[in-house]
């Protein structure tokens, strides 16, 4: 690490928050805040990336920037994301280390730009050539059809993606890329069919209806006012600093560069028509399906399905019970539902069909061993008013990030301290294992019991589910130590009524559990699906497998948490087999505003994202370290057996450098390629003997 004045500068604060004295909560807020004061987004925690969200453009994403950062030492230039790309990239193909990149933070925090700034600087400076080139264009290019597609305006971030994403770009040995693998996680599909007040549905809908020509509009039976759509909101249908038709261009252009045929995308706006077309079906109690409402003879148009197979679709359903199939009516109620969780799957398999397709386009074209780069951009913690299976569900993901976290940082400064022939002192964190254990544990963590109560038979509620909860995790606490799993399942009697609460790492969270039973099922009458598998329609088709009647006995999908823990789980082995390099990024204001510094959000997240825990574990050892050959050169100044020119290694002259000065040996280790140095302190005396020189 080597020490410039950038990373010491009174003015701006401190580049590297293992440099604040004294630490503390406040002092680290305070860096932070006079740091985003001028405009400097990103400090270090080591190697940790923070990076503030400035709201407003700043012209640190140049070509020239760009150049700037190529090929330097981390630590030479200002804290920026350039550096850590530079670092991920340049380990990967000099020490052939698989890289991963893990961006978290809540919404609105700049994730999503940050993945963007981190693939376009990787593109920037790997190597050139028109089939390179090709594979790049194609790898930065899914973004803008993943983001129409699976992003929103929330009341949050006007671009909220609404989906997890984890990228992995192929390089061959030479460093040039050679593709990439797109694992979407967890859409939010609910939004498909309501949207919180002030938000929107997905962009698609609005950029097609906005953007697509006439022509396009008429085939599709589509009506450019958003008003003759139930599915979308009205209240913020136009966003300010969006322009939907040009987004729409975009995405098409975007789409064709990545691959797609023109028939594809097609058959891809047809699905998202029939989507708003299904939104303004209506029952009536006389008779479920109205044999003359447009909008199911239009929806029944484009995908080509018989519109009497939809009708009794959305009128009965079959039950199949002791060999005996039956068929139940559906109320009026009962058809709304079906409707709406048609609407659901079938925009969320299609999204997830575009994202095996994009693969399809960007894989590898060669077998051999690649090396790889991960890029995870996955939401944050995220504790609000009303809390459900969504934010169950994705703080369950965080704790398992927050425990890869952990556990590599640590395994990274052991490793270091190992190489280096230094005694390793043992740190004391807070391991949240048992959190995870709690939400995973195959036989009574929450989601078991969750699926459990899913497929048990008769009758299941969101009420049964919390009974069963109550009363393992509950009772067990009696018998159990303090360090138990269930520990961290709080019960007390201010519990409001259907509710459950966890003690997160970052924070205790109240559940509510209404939708959980329903969420984690994500069923989809047989019927229904086997109306869809008749479409004739090629994509519609292939979305709806179980609908297939020779299939009949395929096993219902498994279940919404099942499916989730599964993928997290691949994910996680993924990550840890990689060298990870993190970016934690931080939101200013609840304004999406430039300039607004708000104390108490950026503490809040501060906390939640374990930052104080990261800095305590870079400091508990030594806080600093700096190969022995530009600690020297950057010192020498201060002694006289060093000045001008020191005969022999750099290592003994840094001894007598430090010797001379007087600094106690219990401040610094010599390590077998670098000077370990204890407290910051010792490093400001340092610098400010070089001033005074
Ligand atoms: P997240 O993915 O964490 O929800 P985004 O990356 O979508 O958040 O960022 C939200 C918005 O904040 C962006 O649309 C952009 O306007 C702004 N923003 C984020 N990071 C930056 C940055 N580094 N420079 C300028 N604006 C940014
Ligand atoms: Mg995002």
């Amino acid at each position: 690490m080597e020490v410039k004045t950038s990373l010491l500068d009174n003015m701006i604060g401190v580049g590297d928050m293992v440099l604040i004295e004294p630490l503390s909560e406040d002092t680290f807020i305070e860096n932070l805040k006079k740091r985003f004061d001028h405009n400097e987004i990103y400090t270090y925690i080591g190697s940790v990336v923070i990076s503030m969200n400035p709201y407003k453009s700043l012209p640190i994403y140049t070509a020239e920037k760009v150049e700037e950062y190529r090929n330097r030492n981390f630590y030479e230039l200002s804290p920026h994301v350039y550096a850590l790309a530079d670092e991920a990239y340049r380990s990967l193909r000099e020490q052939d280390k698989d890289q991963c990149i893990l961006i978290t933070g809540e919404s609105g925090a700049g994730k999503t730009e940050a993945s963007k700034f981190v693939m376009s600087y990787v593109a920037a400076v790997c190597g050139k050539g028109q089939e390179v080139n090709k594979v790049k264009e194609q790898l930065l290019q899914s973004n803008p059809v993943l983001e129409a597609f699976g992003n929103a305006k929330t009341v949050r971030n006007d671009n909220s993606s609404r989906f997890g994403k984890y990228m992995d770009i192929e390089f061959d040995f030479k460093g040039d890329p050679l593709g990439g693998v797109i694992s979407n996680y967890l859409l939010e599909k609910s939004r498909v069919v309501k949207q919180p007040r002030g938000e929107r549905n997905f962009h698609i809908f609005y950029q097609l209806l906005s953007g697509a020509s006439d022509d396009t509009l008429k085939k599709l039976k589509l009506d450019r006012d958003f008003s003759k759509y139930n599915y979308l909101s009205l209240d913020s249908a136009t966003v300010n600093g969006l322009d939907d038709a040009a987004s729409f261009r975009t995405v098409r252009n975007a789409m064709q560069i990545v691959g797609f045929m023109e028939d594809e995308v097609q058959s891809i706006l047809e699905l998202v028509a029939a989507v708003l077309k299904l939104g303004n079906i209506e029952f009536k109690p006389e008779s479920r399906c109205n044999g003359y409402d447009e909008n199911l003879k239009e929806m029944c148009e484009l995908l080509g399905i018989e519109q009497s197979v939809l009708e009794r679709a959305f009128s009965f359903r079959t039950v199949e019970a002791k060999m005996e199939k039956m068929s139940t009516t559906l109320n009026v109620a009962q058809a709304y539902y079906a409707r709406d969780a048609l609407a659901k799957n079938l925009y969320s398999r299609l999204f997830s069909w575009l994202v095996n397709r994009i693969n399809e386009s960007i894989k590898a074209q060669t077998k051999s061993r690649k090396k790889v780069m991960g890029v995870l951009d996955i939401y944050g913690f995220e504790i609000f008013e009303d809390n459900s299976f969504e934010q169950f569900i994705i703080n369950y993901c965080n704790e398992k990030l927050q425990q890869i976290f952990i556990e590599l940082t640590l395994r990274e400064e052991q490793e270091e301290y190992v190489r280096e022939g230094i005694e390793w002192t043992n740190i004391e964190y807070f391991n949240n294992a048992i959190i995870c254990d709690l939400i995973e544990n195959n036989k009574n963590g929450i989601l078991a019991m969750l699926d459990e109560e899913c497929l048990r038979p008769g009758t299941v509620t969101d009420e049964t589910f919390l009974d069963k909860l109550n009363t393992v995790c509950a009772e067990h606490q009696h018998f159990e130590s303090r360090q138990s799993k269930n520990s961290k399942f709080l019960t007390d009697h201010s519990l409001p009524h259907n509710c459950f609460r966890i003690q997160h790492y970052a924070g205790k969270v109240l559940y509510r559990v209404e939708g959980f039973v329903d969420k984690n099922n994500d069923l989809l009458y047989r019927d229904l699906s086997q109306a869809m598998y008749k479409a004739n329609h090629s994509l519609i088709k292939i979305l709806f497998p179980e609908g297939n009647p020779a299939k009949v006995n395929l096993k219902r999908p498994p279940t919404a948490g099942f499916q989730f823990k599964a993928s997290v789980g691949t994910l996680m082995k993924n990550l840890l087999s990689k060298n990870p390099n993190y970016i934690r990024c931080i939101k200013p204001n609840d304004k999406k505003a430039a300039h607004i510094f708000t104390d108490s959000l950026v503490c809040h997240q501060v906390r939640y994202l374990g930052l104080m825990e990261n800095v305590r574990v870079r400091r508990a050892g030594y806080a600093f370290r700096q190969a022995y050959e530009p600690c020297l050169e950057r010192y020498k100044m201060l002694c006289k057996q060093t000045w001008p020119h020191w005969k022999g290694p750099a290592r003994g002259g840094v001894e007598v450098l430090l010797t001379d000065l007087q600094v106690p040996a219990e401040e610094f280790a010599y390590g077998r390629s670098k000077i370990f140095i204890r407290n910051p302190r010792t490093l400001f005396f340092l610098e400010e003997k070089r001033r005074q020189c």
